[in-house]
């Protein structure tokens, strides 16, 4: 593939997205899952601090019934997740880069 994607949390998601909108094909590599970090390293109660009116991915915004709410974990990750599918990112999970190479361009 012509490029390699790092990691499928919101930015890796989001980079996904812009590069299939021009047709560029990738993979996304992913240690865990989609949203891992929220899944693993959160803690249970938290909630985001941001309103859920300000949620918003690549042609992906909030869209439930609740705009001045604040997600809850779960559905932080439902959300990402949602993304990912409905962007159809290709990622591959349980995945981990564990070293990069670098290379010369011919000029
Ligand atoms: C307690 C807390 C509360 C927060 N609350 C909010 C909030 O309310 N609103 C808000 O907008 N932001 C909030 N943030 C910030 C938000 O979590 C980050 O800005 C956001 O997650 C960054 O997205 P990212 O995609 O860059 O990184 P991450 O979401 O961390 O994604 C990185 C991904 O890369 C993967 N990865 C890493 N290394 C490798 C490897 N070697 N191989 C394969 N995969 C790898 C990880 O598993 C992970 O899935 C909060 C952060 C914390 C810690």
């Amino acid at each position: 593939v012509t490029t390699v994607i790092i990691g499928a949390g919101q930015s890796g998601l989001a980079m996904s997205k812009h590069l299939s909108d021009r047709g560029i094909d990738h993979v996304v590599l992913e240690r865990g899952e989609v949203a891992n970090s929220w899944r693993t390293e959160r803690w249970d109660s938290l909630r985001l601090l941001t309103p859920n009116w300000q949620s918003r991915l690549p042609g992906f915004a909030y869209s439930g019934p609740d705009p001045d709410g604040y997600m809850t974990m779960p559905e932080t990750i439902a959300y990402l997740k949602a993304f990912a599918d409905h962007s159809r990112a290709p990622v591959q999970t349980h995945t981990t880069v564990t070293a990069s190479a670098g290379w010369v361009a011919a000029t």
